[in-house]
């Protein structure tokens, strides 16, 4: 239908050339009128709790390295959580309208005259950090603590995939395999998270680890950690549906904190204390459980963000112990990694995905996941 308005309009604006109209259409100007404004449906978070589906104008190639993305699979974050609940994140007020979603999929639409990494037709999985490749921290190999970073679906930053289309630079386009889906790609977005995580923890090989929250973050890296080679892992989460999915993931034990007390069961099992323990759930007891479970030398792993702005450690017991803080931002150039992984079945995340949303039902989408419904892991919006 829109091929066919385009079509017409541009036989009556007969000025333009038809290279100018691109293969995807775009604004028509006749005699200083605008016609046939393409817009594209797109899910906007407009404050606390509400979501709309608006008409929104179509994202427009306009740089050479530009990739439109026909968006196909958009996870629900729990970071996306924090905006939805929240007006503020940490010390960050979030400034409302915007379009959500960094975990995204999707076939390339059309693309600018320089992109050669894809081609339209292709699926591709989105890398939602936009970095500058200029200043100190591209410089220096940490493209994820840039210093003008811009991120998909964050407010002020990037237009997110909780839309018809999205637009990214090339290099932001890790091209699927054949066999992987969209929806798979999506996951990868978070299992590239929780293998920059095990591998900030040094060599996991043989190596116990406490994983603390099995959401989708926890559920990632219980199998990255397994994938490459880990030792016993135990896992705990309030959420009872998610202890089973955390024995898919490869748990050997799993505890649930509100029922046991998971720091005297873990010891009962590994008296030394463990190795590592990754936080995935962003608590304070969480973070008090990973300094208790820790042998001396042991590494914690933040990866959950809290929603408090200050969190605390017992002073005493991390400084005998000697343990080392390590603090994860998002991942860094592990999103290739985690697509290869997921296309050569070393790690299954298809279980992750429980819940598939339209792009109009994107509000019971995150419903669904801030209120962990139905034994919701990840929810899938499919615009
Ligand atoms: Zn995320
Ligand atoms: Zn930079």
């Amino acid at each position: 239908m829109k091929d066919c308005v385009s079509a017409g309009l541009y036989a009556l604006a007969g000025r333009l050339s038809k290279s100018r109209l691109g293969s995807h259409g775009g604004l028509l100007n006749s005699g200083g009128l605008t016609y046939n404004r393409l817009t594209m449906r797109a899910a906007f978070l407009t404050g606390v709790r509400a979501i709309e589906i608006r008409e929104t104008p179509e994202p427009k190639i306009s740089r050479d390295d530009d990739v439109l993305v026909r968006s196909k699979a958009v996870g629900v974050c729990g970071s996306d959580l924090h905006y939805y609940l929240s007006d503020c994140v940490g010390a960050d007020k979030v400034s409302y309208p915007f379009i959500p979603g960094h975990e995204c999929a999707g076939v390339v639409e059309a693309v600018g005259k320089a992109v050669a990494r894809v081609r339209p037709g292709d699926t591709v999985v989105v890398e939602p950090a936009v970095s500058c490749g200029t200043c100190d921290q591209c410089r220096t190999g940490r493209p994820h603590t840039c210093r003008k970073l811009l991120f998909l679906g964050h407010y002020g930053e990037l237009t997110g995939g909780m839309a018809e289309f999205v637009l990214a630079p090339e290099r932001n386009c890790v091209p699927l395999p054949a066999k992987m889906t969209a929806v798979q790609g999506a996951l990868a977005e978070p299992l590239s998270i929780a293998l920059y995580a095990a591998g900030l923890a040094g060599s996991v090989r043989g190596k116990t680890a406490g994983v603390l929250g099995a959401g989708p973050i926890g559920l990632s890296v219980m199998m990255a950690l397994k994938a490459d080679g880990g030792g016993a892992v135990y896992a705990t989460e309030k959420v009872e549906a998610r202890l089973g999915a955390a024995v898919k993931a490869g748990a050997d034990w799993t505890g649930n904190p509100d029922r046991e007390d998971i720091v005297a069961e873990i010891l009962a099992r590994e008296s030394l204390g463990l190795d590592i323990v990754f936080e995935c759930c962003g608590e304070q007891s969480a973070l008090d459980q990973a300094v208790a479970l820790l042998k001396p030398g042991g590494t914690l792993v933040a990866v959950g963000i809290p929603i408090e702005p200050r969190v605390s450690f017992d002073s005493s017991k991390a400084r005998r112990r000697e343990i080392r803080v390590q603090n994860v931002r998002r991942q860094n150039k592990c999103l290739e990694k985690a697509v290869g992984m997921i296309h050569a079945g070393r790690v299954k995340v298809d279980f992750l995905a429980t819940h598939f949303f339209k792009l109009e039902e994107a509000r019971e989408a995150y419903e669904t996941a801030a209120a962990r419904r139905n034994g919701v892991i990840k929810a899938i919006v499919t615009p």
